[in-house]
């Protein structure tokens, strides 16, 4: 039995809260100290090792067996000074959480005796048994094994007790069961796309990394009040509660001051990420009460997803120790603000230069734009596989909900840089410049401002955002893996690199000069992406109408958005570039299907068995008490004094029932909605049936117990209500 909010609310209330000690010493002494990252290695390997760790980082070239012996070695003897006992492989599946199975790093030999041992084969390939893990039908269940592979790039590090060293996740025939895999590979495919691109304007470029830092958004909620709201126990969301009388439109909470007990958790949870080696740096609150955000300096991309990974993991962890649980739901409370995680990206090269920061010279200017302009091309012409790469039930909730991005794809440019680009759209002459053109065009390229000040106060309602030096994907959900929408945008952009290169070359083998073929080709690009181009309010239903005009779509729902997982156009990409093959993408796209269905289905019986037993029961109950008075009345006062005395109770009386009819009948129907999905075989029909059947009454089921919390005396309510669960503290 869920316990009753007013014990809840005695919990919260007669919390102390949990002070945290800060270590003595300053960040910079205890960062990464749990992590075996450069100083670690270079303490505990070997010269030889350590340069083949840092080649396999640094050019991706293998580690041989007898490296990994000694690395493994080293690795354990640095874990174990750390209070390590165990090790374990740590990957992410399509679960969306991650995953670990550990090992004791002893092993028994003859005579009673063990020894501690960890050598490389351990280190390079574990065998989790992991057939319960989605695998979209990749793996049959005869060949349920499923490998995990080291991943160098990403330094091993130490939690509790355990070594914990990042892997990737393969089936026995090599296809990814995880997110990491396409990932590493659209990273190297970009690497090489965007160094060839480089070799344009700069000879010394030898390596480009996508760079990436999030901002993570998230609620807090007191542990007991968190318990005695099933729903947000079971689905991460409430999934009834009538909207408080205050909100967020005093926006009193944004960036205001922090209560006790929330900073003495984020202190705690960032010293704890900091020790990892997670370079957390601000932190504030966000719009709605009780909700926050925190993010890191950027770091290389994939390096970035799993410190995301880890940070979400550990503040969970955190939060217990506080008494709070972390609502990483993109949307856990119905009219109040929803959680993103922003993920801002960029390119950088081995030169130390940031290909989407302009600076003082044409010539960096027009490498620049060309880098910009790709990027711009690239979610133009993949709008839709963008949109299905932050596609989820939760995120539904969010986009085009009028406070977060809408479900259309658009970027923001600003003012300054969508100047530039009408002015090289109307320069470049697609026939012989003249000396002077070339010049004049230059000029205009090489004052494009080093510092893009109009940048700054950004436009917000905008998903894909260009914001100085950096795009910022605004779309992603809070709870979502980074490595897939950072998969696809990394993807999309090597493709067009490629092509872009490509089409220059052409030209300059036609005898076209080199600054003039990108200045054509650049062009051409501007005039194919200009649909994509939006300034404007993005949460506005003038948007929704002039997107519908230029022809870009609007994608309101999961089922419908995860179609572009397996289009042509997607699969011929991926295809192209080995990031996965038709048989992965596929099976990536009946996983995400899946895991929508089990999402609503979940949502489904939570909200029938709260609805039938926890709300129902406790209207009716208050129903009789009224009924009691009334029948009390009737016996003490005249027909007349009665008549005028009892028709509020009679009223209400009849509205509860109302309600409860209203929600028995549409559980019920909902009911049978979800039998009827269940039955059907075909996993997009199945999704499409729970999304547009089963979903549909949650609404009306929704609106009719909000309707009874409002008539229903306090007293007897069960569930913590909206103002309690955010305004306690
Ligand atoms: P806000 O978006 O809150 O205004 P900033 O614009 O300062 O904050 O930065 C937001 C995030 O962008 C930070 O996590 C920062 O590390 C990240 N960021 C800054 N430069 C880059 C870059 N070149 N590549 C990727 N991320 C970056
Ligand atoms: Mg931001």
């Amino acid at each position: 039995m869920a316990f009753h909010r007013f014990k809840a609310l005695e919990a919260v209330l007669t919390r102390v809260p949990v002070e945290v000690n800060m270590p003595n010493n300053k960040v910079s002494e205890f960062f990464g100290e749990n992590v075996f990252g450069y100083d670690a290695m270079r303490e505990y390997l070997s010269d030889e090792a350590f340069n083949s760790v840092m080649a396999a980082i640094d050019r991706g070239i293998q580690i041989d067996r007898e490296m990994a012996d000694q690395v493994a070695a080293s690795m354990k003897a640095w874990a174990n000074s750390k209070g390590a006992t165990h090790y374990t492989h740590w990957f992410q599946p399509l679960t969306g959480a991650t995953a670990e199975k550990h090992d004791a790093f002893f092993e028994p030999t003859e005579k009673g005796r063990a020894i501690e041992r960890f050598g490389g084969s351990q280190l390079v390939q574990q065998e989790p048994d992991a057939s319960s893990f989605p695998n979209g039908g990749i793996r049959n269940t005869f060949e349920a094994r499923g490998y995990t592979g080291w991943d160098p790039t990403s330094p091993a590090f130490v939690i509790g007790k355990t070594l914990c060293i990042p892997t990737i996740f393969v089936s026995y025939t090599g296809e990814a069961l995880d997110y990491k895999t396409p990932l590493l590979k659209a990273l190297n495919v970009l690497d090489k796309a965007a160094v060839d691109v480089c070799q344009f304007f700069d000879k010394n470029v030898t390596k480009v990394i996508a760079t990436l830092g999030w901002e993570q958004e998230y609620f807090l909620v007191d542990e007991a009040l968190y318990n005695a709201r099933p729903d947000l126990a079971m689905t991460g969301r409430a999934l009834f509660g009538h909207a408080p009388s205050k909100g967020q439109q005093l926006d009193d909470h944004y960036f205001g001051s922090i209560p006790d007990r929330a900073t003495y958790f984020m202190r705690d949870f960032e010293i704890e990420s900091l020790k990892l080696g997670i370079p957390i740096k601000t932190r504030h609150n966000e719009v709605a009460p009780n909700q926050f955000e925190c993010a890191p300096v950027f770091e290389e991309c994939n390096l970035a997803v799993d410190h995301n990974q880890l940070l979400m993991d550990v503040m969970e962890k955190v939060a217990r120790r506080h008494n709070f649980r972390v609502l990483l739901h993109e949307k856990p409370f119905a009219g109040v603000n929803g959680s993103g995680k922003h993920n801002n990206w960029s390119m950088s090269t081995n030169t130390g230069k940031n290909l989407l920061s302009p600076g003082n010279t044409p010539k960096v200017n027009l490498q620049f734009l060309t880098f910009f302009i790709n990027t711009l091309k690239a979610v133009h012409d993949n709008a839709d596989l963008m949109r299905a790469s932050i596609a989820s039930a939760n995120n539904d909730h969010r986009l085009g909900a009028n406070e977060a991005p809408p479900a259309i794809m658009s970027v923001f440019l600003g003012t300054q840089l969508s100047n530039v680009l009408d002015e090289l759209e109307s320069k470049v002459k697609t026939g012989k410049m003249s000396p002077d053109e070339k010049t004049a065009l230059k000029l205009g390229v090489g004052k494009i401002p080093d510092i893009l000040l109009d940048n700054t106060d950004r436009n917000r309602t905008s998903p894909f955002a260009f914001t100085g030096n950096k795009f910022e994907f605004r779309a992603v959900g809070s709870s979502a893996n980074c490595a897939g929408p950072m998969t696809v945008l990394n993807a999309i952009v090597a493709d067009q690199l490629v092509k872009f290169k490509r089409e220059v070359d052409d030209l300059m083998e036609k005898g076209v000069e080199k600054d003039e073929a990108i200045f054509q080709v650049l062009r051409k690009c501007i005039l194919d992406s200009k649909a994509i181009r939006f300034e404007g309010n993005g949460y506005g239903e003038e948007w929704v109408q002039e997107a519908a005009k230029r022809g870009l779509s609007n994608i309101k729902t999961t089922p419908e958005a995860l179609a572009a997982f397996v289009s042509t156009k997607t699969l011929n990409i991926f295809v192209r570039h080995r990031i996965m093959n038709d048989r992965e993408q596929h099976a990536r796209y009946d996983i995400h299907l899946e895991i929508y269905i089990k999402k609503i289905q979940i949502e489904s019986r939570v909200m029938a068995d709260l609805a039938l037993n926890h709300i129902i029961p406790t209207a009716i109950k208050y129903q009789s008490t009224l009924i009691d008075n009334v029948k009390g009345l009737k016996e003490i006062m005249s027909p007349a004094e009665f008549k005028k005395n009892a028709s509020i109770q009679m009223e209400m009386i009849t509205e509860i029932s109302q309600h409860i009819n209203n929600i028995k009948t549409n559980v019920d129907a909902m009911t049978e909605a979800r039998k009827k999905a269940n039955a059907i075989e075909d996993v997009k029909k199945q999704a499409v049936q729970y999304c547009e059947k089963v979903k549909a009454y949650f609404e009306t089921i929704r609106y009719n117990v909000d309707k009874l919390e409002m008539i229903v005396d306090d007293e007897s309510w069960p569930l913590p209500k909206y103002r309690e669960l955010l305004f306690t503290k």
